[in-house]
């Protein structure tokens, strides 16, 4: 399996950045080995002193697919979670700076916790779902599906004309405003309409 994650999908959050707002989906994949999974720890990495945590609606890919398109897209997935792209923001910073790749700050190991997944069946719309993370017990992201600058039909879409979909596949669907450091001790809580799937501490 592998990870695809969109960047810059929420406005509020490119423009905390200082990023430009896309006009086409931006995407990066994260390998199989970026996942962490079972609400095990994250271990803060030696090459890092500014890991951020980015809390994002994540998309299980269910049926194998390239050139999908958007009005087909629904068909290729029933599943969501929520997980947390955690970025080296200071490695991050210096590859823009260079224009090379972002990999070395998105791609390393645990860097993508995942929570349980919920059958999309619970929601009415995949476009109006409500998602936050909490720190310690204090709110710090708080989205809304319905403030994605591609949605997620779009997004798949878009991603199968370049790369094949394969069962199983996560996509990362971006994140909003709020993003920010962790720190060793840290408590994450990750929930989707209140209802807590992720939860995990920073060791
Ligand atoms: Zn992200």
């Amino acid at each position: 399996m592998k990870i695809i994650a969109i960047g810059r999908n929420y406005v509020d959050h490119a423009k905390e950045l200082n990023n430009a707002v896309p006009t086409k989906p931006v995407f990066f994949m994260k390998p199989e080995t970026a996942l962490l999974q079972k609400n095990r720890p994250f271990y803060y990495p030696d090459f890092s002193n500014d890991i951020h945590y980015e809390a994002e609606i994540v998309v299980k890919i269910n049926k194998i697919g390239r050139y999908i398109e958007e009005e087909f897209a629904h068909r290729y997935y029933d599943e969501i979670g929520i997980g947390i792209d955690f970025t080296a923001r200071d490695l991050q910073q210096k590859q823009k700076e260079k224009g090379l790749p972002w990999e070395v700050a998105k791609a390393f190991d645990h860097s993508a916790p995942i929570g349980s997944f919920v059958n999309l069946s619970n929601y009415t719309n995949i476009q109006d779902i409500h998602f936050s993370l909490d720190i310690n017990g204090e709110r710090v992201q708080n989205g809304h599906t319905k403030d994605m600058l591609f949605s997620v039909d779009k997004i798949i879409a878009y991603i199968s004309q370049f790369v094949s979909l394969k069962i199983g596949d996560l996509i990362f669907t971006g994140t909003p405003a709020g993003v920010g450091r962790v720190k060793i001790g840290d408590i994450l809580e990750a929930p989707i309409e209140e209802k807590n799937l992720l939860k995990f501490e920073i060791k």
